[in-house]
């Protein structure tokens, strides 16, 4: 990857993060004829199986892609415009970019207990509803992952678009330099951000890091998750090819969050292995970066510095065991903990908007982070928000450069 020189040219357009979110706007600035030059401290899975920095969630991303929910303005566009982009994409063969198809399941003491049908789902392809047990489910031609004992089964398949991250990232990173961009690691201090020239186009996609640095005092939730990697495993696909996940809820006799709800598992198979996971335990980070919040119930194995609930381990071996014949008892695990960041879950959600005092320094800065667990899903609908705020407040010339094949179609059908 060239290195940008020291000296920032104005010409170009500077991004703030080397995560998803910087990468993928990077691109799109591309897509739109911009130069663009990329500063960030750490380059999210560049080269590595294994993250390194539990602050950069990219790192641990699994990462399925479909419509769900996420606080962000304008949701619809946003999830519509990052399914479009995905498919434009997936019409090049790009790497790392696949179709899974997701099985969501719940198991119920009670048919009456059905579980309320997710968000976006009528945007979800081939979405498709079933209830009852095992048996019956399979006799009907669907073989719907359970545990051998589970009771009613209900849920909904459909397919979705699904990243195979470290390949994926690399093909971003191989994107972003074959179309001219520039990589410098750099810590970005307060003093960077005040020493900025007046004419500066930047997009802020820091993640947490973005909090202090900006002074950003809306609430800041920390989603900790716990998965295991099961490094060499095979893919695990259906009769037609088809590539195969779930997320399954048992009842919360099994599995409980700490607020007592059920707490889901979740089975994602990738080119170097499987993931396994999860958690989703509401918190926060103290000043040395340890979480504090509200853990998951029930016993946990330490395993690589890590504490990971062993439901994790041994309802995902039941259920894969039962459905698919395969034991994850056997093989060897490696264990690992990230950090979601969900900026203002409640009310503003993820930042997208121009800092307005940098504007009144003539400095357009467009705030693109705080995406929760759905920093992939969304990346490309915010990133395209990202470029098209820059552009109006910023009144350009988008196209300067004329942008090369295939980078030209990846905005085919998304207004900016
Ligand atoms: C366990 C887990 C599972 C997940 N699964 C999914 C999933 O299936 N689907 C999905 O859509 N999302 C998923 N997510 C969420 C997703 O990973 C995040 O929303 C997304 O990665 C956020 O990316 P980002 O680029 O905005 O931020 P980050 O990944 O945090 O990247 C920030 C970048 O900024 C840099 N940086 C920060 N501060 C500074 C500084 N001061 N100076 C210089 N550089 C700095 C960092 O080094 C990094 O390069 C998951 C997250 C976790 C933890």
């Amino acid at each position: 990857m060239p290195e940008a020189d020291t000296e920032l040219s104005k010409e170009r357009i500077l991004v703030l993060g080397a995560g998803i979110s910087g990468l993928s706007t990077a691109i799109l600035l591309q897509a739109r004829g911009y130069q663009v030059t990329i500063l960030a401290e750490y380059r999210a899975l560049n080269q590595k199986l294994l993250p390194d920095n539990p602050l950069v969630p990219t790192d641990y991303a699994m990462a399925s892609a479909y419509p769900h929910n996420l606080k962000v303005e304008n949701l619809n566009k946003i999830s519509a415009d990052s399914q479009r982009i995905f498919r434009n994409l997936e019409r090049q063969n790009f790497a790392g970019l696949h179709r899974y198809r997701i099985y969501e399941v719940f198991e119920v003491n009670n048919p009456a207990d059905s579980p309320a049908s997710p968000p976006l789902n009528e945007h979800r392809i081939n979405f498709e509803k079933f209830s009852g047990e095992e048996h019956d489910l399979k006799a009907a031609g669907l073989n719907v992952p359970a545990r051998s004992d589970a009771g009613i089964l209900q849920g909904w398949r459909f397919d979705s678009y699904f990243v195979d991250m470290p390949v994926y990232m690399q093909e971003l990173w191989r994107t972003f330099e074959v179309n001219g961009g520039l990589y410098q690691e750099k810590i970005i201090d307060r003093d960077f951000i005040e020493k900025l020239p007046p004419g500066t186009r930047a997009v802020n996609c820091l993640g947490l890091g973005s909090v202090d640095l900006f002074n950003d005092k809306s609430e800041c939730l920390i989603m900790r998750g716990s998965q295991l990697i099961v490094a060499g495993a095979p893919m695990v696909q259906d009769e037609d090819g088809m590539p195969l996940a779930y997320n399954y809820t048992p009842t919360r006799e099994l599995y409980q969050r700490a607020d007592g709800r059920p707490e889901y598992l979740h089975f994602f198979p990738r080119e170097d292995g499987w993931i396994l996971g999860q958690t989703r335990e509401p918190g926060r980070l103290d000043e040395d970066n340890n979480f504090i919040g509200e853990e998951v119930i029930g016993n946990r194995f330490k395993q690589d510095g890590c504490l990971i609930p062993l439901a994790i381990l041994h309802l995902n071996h039941e259920i894969l065991y039962n459905w698919q014949g395969i034991s994850v008892e056997e093989r060897k695990t490696v264990a690992r903990v990230g950090y979601r960041y969900y900026r203002d879950p409640e009310k503003t959600g993820v930042h997208l908007e121009v800092d307005s005092d940098l504007a009144a320094k003539d400095i357009t800065l467009v705030h693109n982070y705080g995406h929760g667990g759905s920093g992939i899903t969304m990346s490309w609908g915010c990133s395209a928000k990202a470029v098209s705020l820059m552009e109006k407040h910023d009144a350009t010339d988008s196209n300067a450069h004329s942008v090369p094949a295939p980078l030209d179609k990846i905005l085919n059908g998304i207004e900016i």
